[in-house]
């Protein structure tokens, strides 16, 4: 890179922003991730993700990254079942030998492996962004909660669903997409839930009928996490922890193996609304920001899509800034790429949640899931 743009600043420490952090850091490019947790164990990141070769393993590849990522990941978790509703089996796929074309790695394991590879200080941790402006001299600023502001040469909203940077590009907002996962989780479940972890395997296992779904994923520390996915008003779920027999409620005939995945929670379950922004959400160039991640193209998780595309856009985003001899050009090229991009899987995404929740989903799961099997990439 000719002439690297000063200072960048990122908003949001997730896998995307990360990502970014990581690959400019090998082509000798430093920049600061503003991130509003106090620290990487604040929040819980949740269960376990496949990385895809053309998306997360290719920006794994371009971090550096790919024989550490081999090391922690688990490529049992490639197991694939799918049960009716009564607990009868469908579908029964064994982990590909080496984990195939996605294997599994546990979120926070991930997201160690991107903060380890970073040097010390690139993340400030406790810093969140209240807002973000472009000076009349086209120099974006950022505020932080604490009134602090920072100026920087080029601005990168890698914050998520609710980006404040977002508001600088585009008056899109998420919308709810009528579906809402609660998230639960199970322990010890060698010891403690041995018919439960039969039931699941050592991958992911998904149960639907009646435009609903158990979705069960083994992660790893001997845990299995469990997203009840149910169509219920965007209040149904509302801040509080909603009571387990509430969600129970809704699954009154379902076989009893199943149930028991809802009931035998540790710990309350957690809401997970599911919002989209619009398929194809694009903006106009602002000379010095741009997004990343979900904050760009926030997708319901249907697709395994989400955390892949983010990390993508990081280090597509990364080697545009070292390539280019301006920060506009870089960015132009960026966003002509990841405009198209995101929007088929966005497309994708929506198709998927679509049709696992309607009343044949059950059916429509089977034919996507085969063909996947069967070496198509059908997510
Ligand atoms: C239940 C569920 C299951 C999913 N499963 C999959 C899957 O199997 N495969 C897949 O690819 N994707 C999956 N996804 C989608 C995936 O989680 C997201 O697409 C991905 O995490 C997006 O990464 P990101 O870095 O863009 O944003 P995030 O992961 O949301 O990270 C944003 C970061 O910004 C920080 N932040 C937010 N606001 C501020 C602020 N104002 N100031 C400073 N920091 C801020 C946050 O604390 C966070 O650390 C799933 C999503 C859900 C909800």
């Amino acid at each position: 890179m000719s002439t690297a743009p000063t200072s960048i600043a990122i908003v949001g420490g997730g896998l995307g922003g990360l990502t970014l952090a990581r690959v400019l850091h090998t082509h000798g490019i430093a920049s600061t991730v503003y991130e509003r947790d106090a620290s990487p164990t604040t929040r819980d990141q949740g269960g376990t993700l496949d990385l895809d070769e053309d998306s997360g393993r290719r920006a794994l590849s371009a971090g550096g990254l790919l024989d550490d990522f081999r090391e922690l990941s688990r490529p049992e978790g490639g197991e694939l079942i799918l049960l009716a509703k009564d607990g009868s089996t469908l579908l029964h796929e064994p982990a590909p030998e080496g984990g195939g074309d996605r294997p599994e790695i546990d979120r926070y394991a991930l997201r160690g492996l991107l903060l380890d590879s970073l040097p010390r200080g690139t993340v400030r941790w406790g810093h969140k962004v209240r807002s973000a402006t472009v000076s009349p001299a086209g120099r974006p600023a950022l505020t932080l909660a604490d009134g602090e502001t920072v100026e920087a040469d080029l601005l990168v909203g890698a914050d998520g669903a609710w980006s404040r940077i977002r508001p600088l590009l585009s008056d899109a907002r998420p919308v709810y997409s009528g579906v809402t996962l609660m998230d639960g989780q199970l322990e010890d479940v060698g010891t403690r839930h041995r018919a439960l972890a039969e039931l699941v395997g050592h991958g992911t296992m998904f149960a639907l009928g009646d435009e609903k779904g158990v979705i069960a994923q083994r992660i790893g520390g001997d845990r299995i996490r469990v997203y009840s996915t149910v169509k219920v008003p965007e209040a149904w779920a509302d801040t509080e922890a909603v009571a387990t027999k509430r969600v129970l409620d809704l699954f009154p005939d379902w076989d009893d193996g199943l149930r028991a995945l809802i009931a035998d929670s540790d710990g309350p379950l957690v809401p997970r609304p599911i919002y989209a922004l619009p398929v194809g959400h694009r903006w106009e160039r602002v000379p010095g920001v741009t997004l990343l991640g979900d904050a760009a193209h926030l997708m319901s998780p249907f697709a395994g899509a989400g955390a892949n595309l983010a990390m993508l856009d990081g280090a597509e985003l990364a080697r545009a800034i070292a390539t280019h001899d301006d920060v506009e050009t870089a960015l132009t090229a960026y966003e002509t790429a990841l405009f198209p991009r995101s929007a088929t899987e966005a497309a994708l995404s929506a198709a998927h949640l679509d049709e696992f929740l309607r009343p044949d989903g059950l059916r429509l799961a089977r034919d996507r899931f085969t063909s996947y099997a069967s070496g198509d990439d059908a997510r």
